[in-house]
C-alpha cells in the first residue's frame, strides 16, 4: 500500500492502539481558552470544530463550520514542555554527619507519544535535537524522554495569521523525522486522514490500524490542500543573506525603535519550540540536611541572563532584542548549523505588543546600513 487512509471513526484506534503499546498520549486539547498539549487518552477530548484566529498579539478560539479535528495551527505551549520541561530537579544533596552524599532524582520516564504535531513543530524537536544530543555534551534528561518519543504529525492544511513555516521550509508538510504523518481532509460526506509512514515504529503501529488503500482522488485531494496551504501563510520572511544581515547591523538605529516597543517581557522566548536558555537554582530546606539543584528556563531577555561580576553584560531593551533576533536567525545558523526558527509564528501572536520577527527583518533589510556605506 503506497498511499493508506484512516477513516474519521477509526481515529480512535490510533489512542488505543499506541496506548496498548505503552505510551501515554499526548494530543491538544481546550483549556483556558486556548489550545495546549496535555495527557489525552481519548479522541472525544481533540478540539473538534475548533479553529484558533491569531493576529499580531492576538489569539481567540473559535467554533468551526464543520467538524474538523485538527482545524487549528499552534497554541502558545510547544512539545518542548514535555522534553525539556520547564523545572527539573537535577540532583539533591543529603547530609551524613560531616560529610554529603549526592543523589540524582529517579525519573521514570513515560514513554510518550505526541498526536497532532505540526510539521514546524517536528522541526523544531529536530532543531533541539542538535542541541541537546548532537553538541559537545548530551543532556541525559532530554535524551531519555526523546528515546522513547512516538511522533504523529499531522500536515498543516489551514496556516494561521502569524504563520510562515514556508519562508523556513518547515512546513506545512512534514518531510523527515516523524513516526506517522497525516494529513486530514474534510469534504462533503467523506472525512478521512490520509496516513504516511516515516520510520519502522510507525509501520509497526499502522499495520495495527484498521487502514484501507487509499484512491487516487483521495491522495490528490490531500496534496491539493497542502499545496494551498504553502500559498496560503499569514506571513513571510526572506531569509536570503539574513545572517550576515544581522551580523552587519549590530549599530543599526532600528533596534532602538524596536526598544521602544519591548516591554522585554521574554513572552517571545517562552513559546518559542527552540528557545532552550535556563539557569540553576540551589536551595537547601530550613534543617540543613538536604540541598536542591534545579534546572529551570530563563530567558536572555531578563537583566540577570547575562550577569558577570559588576552588572548585565546586555543592559538595555535594545541589546536584548538584538541577542535574540540575531542569535534566532544568524549565529545559530554557525553554533548548530540551522535557524533557530522554523515559522511557527507563536513570538508574534504573543507578543503583548505585536512585535513581529517578519516585519523586523523586513524593517532591517530596508534600511541595511551596509547600504549607506556603500553611497
Ligand atoms: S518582543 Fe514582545 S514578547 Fe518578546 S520580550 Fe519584547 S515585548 Fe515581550
Ligand atoms: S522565533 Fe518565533 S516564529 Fe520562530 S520558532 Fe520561535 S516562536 Fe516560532
Amino acid at each position: 500500500m503506497t498511499h493508506a487512509v484512516l477513516e474519521r471513526p477509526d481515529l480512535k484506534s490510533l489512542f488505543n492502539i499506541l496506548q496498548k503499546a505503552g505510551y501515554t498520549t499526548i494530543a491538544p486539547t481546550v483549556r483556558d481558552n486556548v489550545i495546549t498539549y496535555e495527557n489525552v487518552t481519548d479522541q472525544s477530548e481533540l478540539p473538534i470544530g475548533m479553529t484558533d484566529d491569531q493576529k499580531n498579539g492576538s489569539y481567540r478560539l473559535k467554533k468551526r463550520k464543520d467538524k474538523s479535528v485538527f482545524g487549528f495551527v499552534v497554541g502558545p505551549q510547544s512539545w518542548k514542555k514535555f522534553l525539556y520541561p520547564a523545572r527539573l530537579k537535577l540532583w539533591e544533596a543529603h547530609r551524613n554527619g560531616k560529610s554529603f552524599s549526592i543523589a540524582k532524582p529517579e525519573n521514570e520516564e513515560k514513554k510518550l507519544a505526541f498526536i497532532g504535531v505540526r510539521p514546524c513543530e517536528m522541526s523544531a524537536i529536530s532543531i533541539q535535537d542538535k542541541v541537546f544530543l548532537k553538541s559537545t555534551f548530551v543532556d541525559s534528561a532530554y535524551s531519555s524522554r526523546r528515546e522513547q518519543l512516538f511522533t504523529v504529525i499531522v500536515n498543516c492544511t489551514e496556516p494561521g495569521g502569524t504563520c510562515f513555516c514556508t519562508s523556513m521550509d518547515t512546513g506545512p508538510r512534514a518531510k523527515k523525522d516523524y513516526d506517522l504523518a497525516l494529513t486530514e481532509v474534510v469534504k462533503k460526506d467523506q472525512h478521512y486522514f490520509l496516513v504516511e509512514i516515516g520510520s519502522d515504529q510507525g509501520k509497526e503501529i499502522a499495520n495495527k490500524l484498521p487502514l484501507k488503500e487509499a484512491s487516487e482522488e483521495q491522495v490528490s485531494e490531500a496534496d491539493k490542500r497542502l499545496n494551498e496551504a504553502a500559498r496560503k501563510m499569514g506571513k513571510a520572511l526572506k531569509t536570503d543573506g539574513v545572517k550576515d544581515l544581522l551580523y552587519e547591523n549590530a549599530e543599526n538605529p532600528h533596534w532602538e525603535k524596536v526598544a521602544e516597543r519591548c516591554m522585554t517581557c521574554a513572552n517571545c522566548t517562552m513559546v518559542c519550540p527552540t528557545c532552550f536558555c535556563s539557569t540553576m537554582e540551589d536551595s537547601t530546606d530550613l534543617s540543613g540536611e538536604i540541598a536542591e539543584r534545579w534546572r529551570t528556563w530563563d530567558s536572555c531577555f531578563t537583566m540577570d541572563f547575562s550577569y558577570v561580576h559588576g552588572g548585565s553584560i546586555r543592559n538595555s531593551s535594545s541589546a536584548r532584542y538584538r541577542q535574540w533576533l540575531t542569535h534566532k536567525l544568524g549565529s545559530w545558523q554557525d553554533q548548530f548549523g540551522t535557524s533557530g526558527c522554523v515559522g511557527c509564528g507563536r513570538c508574534i501572536t504573543w507578543c503583548p505588543v505585536g512585535i513581529d520577527i517578519t516585519e523586523e527583518i523586513k524593517t532591517l533589510q530596508e534600511c541595511d546600513s551596509r547600504k549607506s556605506k556603500s553611497n
